[in-house]
């Protein structure tokens, strides 16, 4: 790990934060995930752009402007001895001067920047693909949601999941709709069209998830593409399944609970996205 903390550089044993930290307290912070392909970031001013969009939405006020925050991104990534590393950007409301939920007793917002080499997916992804189960929130959400430091329902899910030999959960929100992953975006394909839940739902605006619905926008993809409210039924009953992220690309899901995806093997369709989409984003 390559460490940025508000502006300076050190390795990971090194990188330390006050206890004080919002984050650390109350996960009042919102972050975001990228990475570089040959030393150049993915997407990074509309990574920073959501950043600020997630900030927003609780109400924390960026005391960092969007430009440093981009330079101490590019400063960081350009000191990391390798070409392909993920990022993570954790901008923090900041460290108070007491204990409380008062916001008043905030200082500036704390930056912290990681980086660490990005290995290469594991193969058995794309051979065998992965196992997912289903997950209930209880916390009602609509709209696209914020990427905060609070990520309780989901790293519940995800434990839910490896307790069951699953690789993740795919989150149902109070509704009764299949939202999202607990760190990507949901898909299925049905007779032939793409389908992906709408964030109106509870879902994250993912970059992965938007630039495929920019691919099709193009006329880039295949077959056609539907945003819409997809029940569990509807994920059991695709012909084919996968998840996006920006640090996983496209990921085929073979297995939901104890239903194979079809046959049970990675999708041929989904195979071809996959090409499509790293053909697209290098
Ligand atoms: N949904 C959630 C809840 C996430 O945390 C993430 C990314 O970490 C995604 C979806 C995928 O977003 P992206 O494609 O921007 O990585």
């Amino acid at each position: 790990f390559l460490i940025n903390i508000n502006g300076n550089l050190m390795k990971g044993p090194e990188a330390q934060i006050s206890v004080f930290d919002r984050g650390f307290l109350y996960g009042d912070s919102v972050y975001e995930a990228t990475r570089t392909f040959d030393k150049k970031p993915f997407r990074l001013e509309r990574h920073i752009d959501r950043l600020f969009l997630s900030a927003e939405k609780i109400s924390l006020i960026p005391t960092y402007s969007k430009e440093v925050i981009t330079s101490e991104v590019l400063k960081t990534v350009e000191a990391s001895p390798y070409q392909n590393v993920t990022i993570r950007i954790v901008l923090t409301r900041g460290t108070n001067s007491d204990l409380g939920l008062d916001t008043e007793l905030s200082g500036p917002n704390n930056l912290v920047i990681f980086t660490k080499e990005i290995k290469p997916n594991p193969a058995w992804w794309v051979t065998d693909g992965v196992s997912m189960i289903f997950y209930q929130k209880q916390i009602e959400a609509s709209g696209s949601l914020p990427k905060t430091g609070n990520y309780q329902e989901n790293i519940l899910a995800n434990r839910e999941a490896h307790e069951r030999a699953a690789y993740d959960a795919f989150l149902i929100n109070t509704h009764g709709f299949v939202t999202e992953g607990t760190t990507s975006n949901a898909w299925i394909i049905k007779d032939g069209t793409l389908y992906t839940p709408p964030l109106a739902d509870g879902v994250l605006d993912g970059l992965t998830r938007k630039t495929l619905i920019e691919m099709s926008k193009d006329g880039r993809l295949p077959l056609p593409l539907i945003e819409k409210s997809l029940t569990k039924k509807d994920f059991i009953d695709a012909d084919e399944c996968f998840i996006t992220s920006t640090t996983r690309n496209i990921v085929p899901v073979t297995k939901i609970e104890n239903h194979a995806v079809k046959n049970g093997r990675p999708g041929l369709q989904t195979l071809e996205l996959l090409k499509l989409y790293l053909d697209f984003v290098k």
